[in-house]
């Protein structure tokens, strides 16, 4: 339980930070250290120097800009789980946020590095792909977009390149009736999402879905996008028995972990189970037309 040697700066701005990632390589950026220190301690991470971008204040912000919502990597998942204007503009958030862990995980922990660590059991992957966000990734001399759909590869992989930073992700705001929920069934231990579902639903009248996404976590290597559920909803009028037959496809086209917790079938049936519940529960969040 002690990491292996290795070199500590503390940035003081994003320039400095990504300078430093530009001149080392193997260096690793230390956001709130919820996921790189315990990995530390098992040594399953031994980099030589870490990139201690906690203080850099400018990378902690919730705003509204240009029809988008625009949070900052280092915004702590407490911040937006208590964030007035998300509650009323991206309940989905929120709700992913007071999702997480305990108390001390979500003081410390980042939006920005739970994304770049992309934990199979992490809550917010299943959430920025049911928002379809964008994600800003800084280098030294240059920024990028990468969409939620592109971001996460696989375990533990995203598509951030060498030198990259994560800075802000970007959510383009929804207009006119829309529901979102997110549930999940937590590993009693740490919190984690054994399976999450985040549902994003817009709807035309009173109960047509005009538009749906469906982002999923816990039962595959990284988190995906649900397409066939939301194929199965979208166009089509919801009640219970749509959203039962929607969830049935939650794994469709997925290889689900089994592991000493949950066999890949259980997982699979967690999937539709949840499925649904999160579409019924946006479905119920929409106010009446
Ligand atoms: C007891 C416990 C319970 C937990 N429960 C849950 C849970 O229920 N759900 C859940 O989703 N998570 C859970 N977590 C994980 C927690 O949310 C972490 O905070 C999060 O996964 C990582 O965020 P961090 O800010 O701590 O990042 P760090 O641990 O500092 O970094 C994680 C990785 O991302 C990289 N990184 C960090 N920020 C950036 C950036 N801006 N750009 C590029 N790379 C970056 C780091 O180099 C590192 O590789 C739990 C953690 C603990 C210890």
């Amino acid at each position: 339980m002690i990491p292996a040697q290795f070199d500590y700066v503390r940035a003081n701005t994003l320039d400095e930070a990504l300078s430093l990632l530009a001149q080392n390589e193997e260096a690793k950026i230390l956001a709130g250290g919820h996921s790189l220190i315990p990995a530390m301690k098992l040594r399953l991470a031994m980099p030589p120097l870490l990139i201690d971008i906690g203080r850099i204040r400018d990378l902690s912000y919730i705003r509204e800009v240009d029809g988008q919502i625009r949070v900052g990597a280092m915004t702590t998942h407490y911040q937006i789980e208590s964030s007035d204007l998300l509650k009323k503009i991206c309940p989905l958030l929120p709700e992913c946020a007071a999702s997480i862990g305990d108390v001390q995980v979500r003081n410390k922990g980042t939006i920005g590095g739970s994304l770049a660590h992309s934990d199979p059991a992490g809550d917010w992957p299943a959430a920025i792909i049911a928002l379809n966000a964008e994600m800003i990734a800084a280098s030294k001399n240059s920024e990028r977009t990468i969409q939620a759909d592109d971001f996460f590869v696989d375990l533990l992989t995203t598509a951030l390149e060498p030198g990259e930073i994560l800075r802000e992700i970007r959510i383009n705001k929804t207009n006119g009736r829309t529901g979102q929920a997110y549930v999940k069934m937590h590993h009693p231990a740490s919190g984690f999402a054994v399976v999450g579902v985040a549902a994003n639903l817009a709807f035309d009248g009173d109960t047509g879905c005009k538009k749906a996404s469906v982002g999923i976590t816990g039962v595959s290597s990284k988190a995906y996008r649900a397409a066939a559920v939301e194929s199965a909803l979208t166009g089509h009028t919801l009640d219970d028995q749509a959203a039962g037959d929607a969830a049935s496809h939650a794994t469709e086209g997925i290889d689900a972990n089994g592991d000493l917790f949950a066999s890949a079938d259980y997982r699979r049936h967690l999937a539709e189970v949840y499925a649904r519940r999160a579409i019924t529960a946006a479905m119920k969040s929409v106010p009446p037309a």
